[in-house]
């Protein structure tokens, strides 16, 4: 989950653009998930109300925060411990449909997100708000790790009770978890009479209808710079999420090493460095967006079909940019570069 930093620039200009003419009344809050800064702008509502709704949505966040965390003590990691040593535990109605989500993300991903490897993360030295350094562990262990074979589909559900068959599965939601938590935080401000809004984790963004009498237009992120790469026109209920290894990573003898791991190697990902996908659901698009990275420019088409995805762009790390024409005809490229596009259709 991203750090507060380097979510701040981002956040800031995925603003500068929606921000050139704005005569209307807006409710600007910051808010944390995750340690994760989310900028929410709210238009055209009335004050109580919006203040109301955001009072909720903290609330929210902060259940999310203590519930899902994958790391931090709280129903999570009581969870990976009783998996840990074959105990079955009755989970919390908050916590169980993300375990049902997070089995059908796996799944249609084939294999490639997998929310069951909280342990390769943690071996990477990922699971701590600072970020790892020195050498990566050693290839033995990461080999161990891959060979138990953790996955979602070890996991058994029977009503509220949740048990592992494996004992290396550890969940660890980081991919997917800022998308639900946006997720339920628009379907908050909606039940609040809120029409008009968008929520920002540092460029990963739910919007809610229109921004006045245009639609929301936002920035993709910049994989390389802080700048934006692109910008895209959201209609109401949209989402754009975008994953990539800038966001959380480590240098050691001049190699990057990067959160998203290859669950088939347990190794980083290197050659993709961000991938975004445009959907209907955070949750579902924070995934694809994960998966898409992990996926690569040979596999992304049939794995963003698989998971249901429309709108997908990839950078990989000499620039070029793989996309469908349906992406293509919403993106306005923004760098001063001119960079290479394959563009290539069937999603
Ligand atoms: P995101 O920023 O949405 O791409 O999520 C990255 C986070 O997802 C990492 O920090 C890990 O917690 C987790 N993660 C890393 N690799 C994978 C993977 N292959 N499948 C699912 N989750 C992953
Ligand atoms: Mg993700």
């Amino acid at each position: 989950m991203g750090r507060i930093l380097s979510l701040l620039p981002a956040g800031f200009l995925a603003l500068m653009l929606i921000s050139c003419s704005q005569p209307q009344k807006e409710i600007r809050e910051k808010l944390y998930v995750f340690g994760t800064l989310v900028e929410i702008i709210i238009r055209d509502a009335d004050e109580d109300a919006a203040r109301k709704a955001l009072v909720d949505v903290n609330a929210a966040f902060q259940k999310m925060h203590r519930d899902w965390h994958a790391w931090k003590p709280g129903e999570m990691s009581r969870l990976n411990q009783a998996f840990a040593e074959g105990r079955t535990v009755k989970v919390s109605p908050f916590l169980l449909p993300l375990i049902k989500q997070a089995k059908g993300f796996e799944a249609a991903s084939e294999g490639l997100f997998n929310p069951a490897i909280g342990a390769m993360v943690a071996a990477w030295g990922f699971h701590a708000d600072e970020l790892p350094k020195g050498a990566p562990p050693p290839k033995a262990k990461i080999a161990a790790l891959v060979k138990a074979q953790p996955s979602m589909s070890d996991v058994v559900i029977r009503g509220r009770e949740v048990s592992s068959t494996n004992a290396s599965v550890s969940l660890d939601f980081g991919g997917f978890a800022k998308g639900a938590a946006l997720d339920q935080a628009a379907v908050i401000l909606k039940a609040h009479g809120i029409n008009n809004a968008i929520l920002n984790a540092g460029g990963d963004l739910n919007v809610i209808g229109t921004h006045g009498d245009r639609p929301w237009r936002l920035g993709i992120r910049h994989p390389k710079n802080w700048g934006v790469l692109a910008s895209v026109e959201l209609k109401p209920d949209e989402v754009l999420y975008t994953s990539g290894n800038y966001e959380r990573f480590f240098e050691h003898e001049g190699v990057r090493y990067a959160h998203i791991l290859d669950p088939r190697s347990g190794w980083p990902v290197d050659h993709i460095v961000s991938a975004s996908v445009i959907g209907k659901i955070g949750a579902a698009a924070d995934a694809a967006a994960t998966a898409l990275t992990v996926a690569g420019p040979k596999d992304w088409h049939r794995i963003a079909r698989r998971m249901g995805v429309k709108f997908a762009l990839l950078v990989d790390d000499k620039g070029r940019i793989y996309l469908n024409p349906a992406m293509k005809a919403r993106i306005k490229l923004e760098g001063k570069e001119t960079p290479e596009l394959v563009v290539s259709p069937g999603l």
